[in-house]
């Protein structure tokens, strides 16, 4: 097979030991006869599965007893319904919800939210091209709003939270951490609700990640859908309805590959270096651009620019010769992206410094 490096947002790069160990175990799982697919998900063979997962992940970001995993679907872009459908009913009506837009996926989350509450954008980095988390101390935050919003990376435009703001009252944070769940520690005590789909540093799409402390798992509005009321899912531990039981299934495979390599302070110091290393040769001379604020530069998503925007098109088709695949930026902000999630090793970050350096002539 030729050597390439998978630089893609999402659907991104899984660790090849992962797709290894479920190729072998696709038809046969452990001498059971069925591959995961075929299983029912209230069977033991599963059952076993989705425990040992859930296990690992809250073993892996140190998940405190009194939250909830929930393996649920709809994405990110569902969560930003579901999430609104499930607490705006904890403050009286008509409720407000917070928001920091920070980029484009928080900007989604604010239309979306709309439908449900009244919005407050505390603090803006509009318009585009976003460049920075706006400054704490600018933050307009409601006494006694339902919750507060963040997207904690943004993936499109590569601003990621350097911290974690501090709220008044009870208000919880809700925090969308799609593009960057398990890339560096974090405490999940300071969230009331961390989700995340799957498809970007965790395993495949169809797979959303909630993570909820307990107090908040009762406040459904009387219209949200059943499999999505929290209260549901966590008294049937994901078995509500059908969960995405093969997604499950390699999202657990990711988990232990993680636990093998040193848990998530090891892939946050493997991230640092590797974020420093593209960083560094983008930055080395005028050829390249990456416009973020140096706090807030995302390690994981890393868009940029040539000056000379009229080499796009060579670029792109030199990387590709070299097995650097889907460098091109997202349509809404043009340019390059590279994406260096967990299982992006770093002898593929060094490829692509070292063709970002012949590319400039360098
Ligand atoms: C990709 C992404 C989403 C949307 O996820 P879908 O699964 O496509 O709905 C939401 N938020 C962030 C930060 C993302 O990176």
């Amino acid at each position: 097979m030729t050597q390439i490096y998978n630089f893609s947002a999402g659907p991104a790069v899984l660790p090849k030991e992962v797709l290894q160990q479920a190729a072998s175990e696709m038809l046969d799982w452990h001498g059971c006869g069925m591959s995961v697919m075929e299983m029912s998900h209230r069977g033991p063979e599963f059952i076993s599965i989705y425990r040992q997962a859930e296990a690992d992940l809250r073993e892996l970001l140190a998940v405190p007893a009194n939250y909830k995993i929930l393996f649920l679907q709809g994405g990110g872009l569902g969560e930003n319904a579901v999430v609104p459908l499930n607490l705006v009913g904890r403050v009286s009506q008509p409720a407000t919800i917070d928001f920091v837009h920070s980029g484009s996926w928080s900007g989604k989350s604010i239309e979306e939210a709309k439908r449900y509450a009244n919005v407050n954008v505390a603090a803006s980095g509009a318009p585009a091209p976003f460049t920075a988390v706006p400054a704490e101390e600018t933050w307009q935050l409601t006494p006694g709003a339902a919750y507060l919003h963040l997207c904690t990376n943004e993936t499109i435009d590569g601003v990621e939270y350097n911290f974690v703001p501090t709220v008044q009252g009870d208000t919880p944070i809700v925090a969308d951490m799609s593009s960057h769940i398990l890339s560096r520690v974090i405490d999940v005590s300071q969230y009331g609700v961390i989700f995340a789909g799957a498809q970007k540093n965790i395993g495949p799409a169809g797979l959303t990640l909630v993570i909820v402390r307990e107090d908040l798992l009762d406040h459904a509005l009387p219209i949200c859908p059943s499999s999505f009321n929290w209260r549901n899912v966590a008294d049937a531990d994901s078995m509500f309805n059908t969960p995405p039981t093969y997604a499950i299934y390699i999202a657990g495979l990711v988990f232990a590959h993680l636990k093998k390599r040193g848990g998530v302070a090891a892939m946050e110091a493997i991230n640092i270096e590797k974020a420093r290393l593209l960083y560094a040769a983008l930055d080395a001379d005028g050829f390249y651009e990456n416009r973020v604020a140096l706090a807030n530069r995302s390690r994981m998503n890393v868009p940029f620019y040539l000056r000379d925007e009229s080499k796009n098109e060579a670029f792109l088709a030199g990387a590709k010769a070299r097995g650097l695949l889907q460098l091109k930026g997202h349509k809404s902000v043009g340019g390059m992206r590279a994406s260096i999630y967990n299982a992006m090793p770093i002898e593929g970050v060094q490829a692509l410094v070292d063709y970002l350096n012949e590319f400039a002539g360098r």
